[in-house]
């Protein structure tokens, strides 16, 4: 079996055969810079050199293969580095730790505590459960102090009288305490809640998935995870006053040096953390207005609850700024960082928790076999010195490469709706082709047309593009800091071509790569996993 059928066989049979029927199902042997290098058919030599717009998700800001960071892990394998060296204390985790809270902390004025992890869902997964344990231990710090005054003013023979001051004016003391201490364990009983935005992608996993909007998964492979609110409204009134139904309000009593009790009003409530994407990445690219993001600051602050700036795929350096949110002033209590932190070569992400709400025994107990690696952790940290010294040149080209599509976009308004983004994160979102052919109004539907689009690019032009997850007739254009003004007169020429060709309704050659010959025989869809019995041996 080649390699095709065996990732169809074994791997992932599903995708293997929607590569396949739309001709994608390329494989690449190296890669070079902003290219990958395809294999030619029979692997014999190398085959087309392709322009690579994936950009690895937005994984490799620097490239494929960035020599900088090849010398680094050669290093790493020459000097023998230990790959485990697990419940010791690891020195490559603990520069890249300072160099990420320096490097934040110069923007926002804080430090942090860094929790390393493995992937971009991972970090999403540690800021649910840091954010929850800081909830609960806040509801808990407050339990205490409450149950402390009730004992006190019995203690001291003031339970009975009755508060002097505050919203609990004229209520025996004690009896305010109790009905506060209720509501608190009710709380406390509680799932926390958790906040995300229409649209919204923050990883595949059981508890990041529910935080996501869409991202083209089945409705039946959809976990139950945390509680969860999704805000449909990013206007910043509907924002700042979303969940003002679930705060739930308490009374907190003090008694004076003279022993008379006095209350005050303190609002609580179930909402552990807002996240969002200050660049939407997968549903599109759309950039979350400076104001909305403003209006979750107040929102979080108004729940105590934390804020969450996933950066995974818009940070980094990715949008000219090393935080995407940077010029927005606002300041997230969380950031939450992978993708091309990795360097393209290290599977890697990071939580940063602003040291004030650091729960301190957070990183004894969330631990993970793979983080805190040297050898991922150094590849890190020289990316981030690569992140730092391209912010320049990611404005340049970017603005470059968006202005281009854009004159594109503007020239044939038929076939694509907009361009958005800033920096190297750029989407162009084509508009749907109607065709007088019913059976080609089939072909070009809304989860087609992003690969099609993909098709031709790659076929006609070499270049690479895929669809963003949950939007699909949206194309990425994430490349690499590496990119030269002529890529960019190649980018521009192609999607001119594309463009032109949708807009003419010249379908033909839009679809000519599809009438190619596979290189594998077709397969049918294939669900259900072969019978032990019928496996080979
Ligand atoms: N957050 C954002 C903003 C992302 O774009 C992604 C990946 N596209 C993730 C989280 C999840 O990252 P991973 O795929 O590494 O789990």
């Amino acid at each position: 079996m080649n390699a095709d059928s065996l990732f169809a066989r074994y791997a992932r049979p599903e995708l293997a055969r929607l590569f396949r029927a739309l001709n994608l199902d390329v494989t690449y042997q190296a890669g070079q810079g902003d290219h990958l290098i395809r294999r030619s058919p029979d692997g014999s030599a190398a085959g087309d050199r392709v322009l690579d717009l994936v950009g690895g998700a937005g994984a490799s800001l620097f490239g494929h293969n960035h020599p900088a960071l090849l010398d680094v892990a050669r290093r790493c394998l020459d000097e023998q580095t230990p790959f485990n060296a697990q419940g010791s204390i690891r020195p490559g985790a603990a520069e890249l730790a300072r160099r990420l809270s320096e490097i934040v902390g110069a923007t926002t004025g804080t430090g942090y505590v860094v929790t390393l992890g493995n992937t971009g869902a991972d970090a999403v997964e540690a800021a649910v459960k840091h954010a929850t344990v800081e909830h609960r231990r806040r509801l808990g710090a407050l339990e205490e102090e409450a149950e402390l005054t009730l004992r006190r003013v019995r203690r001291d023979g003031v339970a009975d009288l009755p508060v002097a001051s505050g919203p609990a004016a004229g209520r025996p003391c004690a009896e305010v305490l109790a009905e506060t201490l209720d509501r608190i364990a009710h709380l406390r009983r509680a799932d926390p809640v958790f906040v995300s935005l229409r649209d919204a992608f923050h990883g595949k996993s059981a508890g990041a998935g529910t935080l996501t909007h869409g991202g083209n998964v089945p409705e039946d492979l959809h976990v139950p995870g945390p509680r969860h609110r999704r805000l449909y409204d990013w206007t910043p009134e509907a924002v700042r006053g979303a969940l003002d139904a679930e705060r739930v309000a308490v009374h907190t009593v003090t008694v004076d040096s003279a022993g008379v009790p006095h209350s005050a009003e303190r609002q609580l409530s179930p909402v552990a953390a807002c996240f969002v994407e200050p660049i939407q990445g997968e549903s599109g690219v759309r950039e979350v207005p400076a104001e909305t993001l403003a209006a979750l600051r107040e929102l979080a602050d108004r729940h105590e609850a934390a804020l969450v700036f996933d950066e995974i795929q818009c940070g980094m350096g990715r949008t000219g700024t090393f935080l995407a949110s940077e010029n927005s002033g606002v300041v997230a209590d969380y950031y939450l960082l992978s993708k091309s932190l990795g360097g393209g070569l290290a599977k890697i992400s990071a939580l940063l928790v602003a040291e004030n709400r650091y729960v301190a025994d957070f990183g004894r107990h969330h631990t993970s076999t793979f983080a805190d690696d040297d050898f991922s952790s150094r590849i890190a940290t020289a990316a981030l010195d690569l992140a730092l010294s391209y912010r320049e040149r990611v404005t340049e080209i970017g603005t470059l490469l968006r202005d281009r599509l854009a004159e594109v976009a503007a020239k044939w308004p038929d076939a694509i709706v907009e361009v958005r983004g800033r920096g190297l994160l750029l989407g162009v979102e084509f508009a749907l082709p109607r065709p007088g052919s019913a059976l080609l109004r089939e072909v070009f539907d809304p989860e087609s047309l992003g690969y099609l689009v993909a098709g031709r690019l790659l076929h006609a032009h070499n270049i690479r593009v895929i669809p963003t997850l949950s939007a699909p007739t949206t194309v990425r254009v994430q490349p690499s800091a590496l990119l030269e003004p002529a890529d960019v007169d190649r980018v521009a020429a192609a999607f001119d071509e594309v463009a032109g060709l949708l807009s003419r309704g010249e379908y033909a050659t839009v679809l000519e790569h599809l009438t190619v010959p596979a290189a594998g025989a077709w397969q049918p869809r294939q669900h259900v996993p072969l019978p032990r019995r019928d496996r080979p041996a």
